[in-house]
């Protein structure tokens, strides 16, 4: 925790009036407060803003990372003023934030744990239904690897796609085996689709968004992902609320990063 500290004072802060932190995991922006960082309880609850503010000497900001890629995506958006947008950050997790006029609207979203069907794989929260076990892109890769053990075609497939080394697949890849044909493919990218379109279509219920941006590791799924969500979407949403945009955030992998900048205008 102190190396944290010492790194920073050790790069030249001088010039820096202000210092925004994306953290992967859960925060409390509001006072500056981890509440989670992966398995590692040790940062539960660590005052990671007045700690990094004392020994920086210059006012700190801290976010999600989700909510600082949030930030920087919907900047790019060109979103009218009182436009709300849902950013979507979908990699090993599912997590989601909304902003309105350059600022995060509530707390970072649980998305993944959105109760999407009544069974399903189990969620690493230990339920099941859940979103997460059956979209997140880390979901889409080990779903694919093990419905693929006992069909040589899949497996050649696999092992093609991803250069013989299908455990480091990548969604993007799944996604694009599903267009080649693959059956296997197919149907766990329909099912990641079926989920997350049922997810947005709640999500829209509840903050009606004019946007949603989805963003992480999913974004080199192309269109080839997002045209079929969207046909799945749009019935679920339109008998009730204006559908919203569905797009591909624009700044991936460094979307958190430049979010940070706008998480320092903060502090
Ligand atoms: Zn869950």
């Amino acid at each position: 925790v102190a190396l944290v500290g010492e790194a920073l004072r050790d790069t030249s802060t001088e010039r820096a009036s202000a210092v925004g932190v994306a953290v992967w995991g859960r925060v409390d922006a509001t006072r500056g407060v981890v509440m989670r960082l992966g398995a590692n309880a040790d940062w539960d609850g660590y005052p990671l803003r007045s700690a990094l503010a004392a020994a920086l000497g210059v006012p700190v900001a801290v976010a999600s990372a989700t909510e600082a890629a949030a930030l920087a995506e919907a900047a790019g958006a060109n979103l009218a003023p009182g436009q709300r947008a849902l950013y979507v950050s979908n990699g090993r997790t599912i997590t989601s934030a909304l902003v309105v006029d350059g600022a995060i609207e509530g707390v970072e979203g649980q998305l993944g744990h959105l109760r999407v069907r009544d069974d399903g794989p189990r969620c690493s929260c230990g339920l099941r239904g859940h979103l997460e076990p059956i979209a997140s892109t880390q979901s889409i890769v080990r779903t694919m690897i093990g419905r693929a053990s006992d069909s040589d075609e899949s497996h050649a497939a696999m092992q093609r796609i991803s250069g013989g080394r299908a455990e480091a697949m990548t969604a993007a890849q799944v996604v694009a085996l599903a267009e080649q044909g693959d059956a296997i493919a197919a149907s766990v990218v329909g099912e990641a689709l079926d989920a997350l379109a049922v997810a947005l279509a709640n999500a829209a219920a509840l903050s009606a968004p004019q946007t949603i941006i989805l963003g992480g590791r999913l974004v080199g799924a192309g269109d080839g992902f997002l045209s079929p969500l969207r046909e799945r979407a749009v019935p679920l949403i339109a008998p009730f609320a204006q559908v919203p945009a569905l797009r591909w955030g624009a700044l991936e992998p460094f979307a958190a990063l430049i979010g940070a900048a706008r998480v320092a205008e903060m502090a």
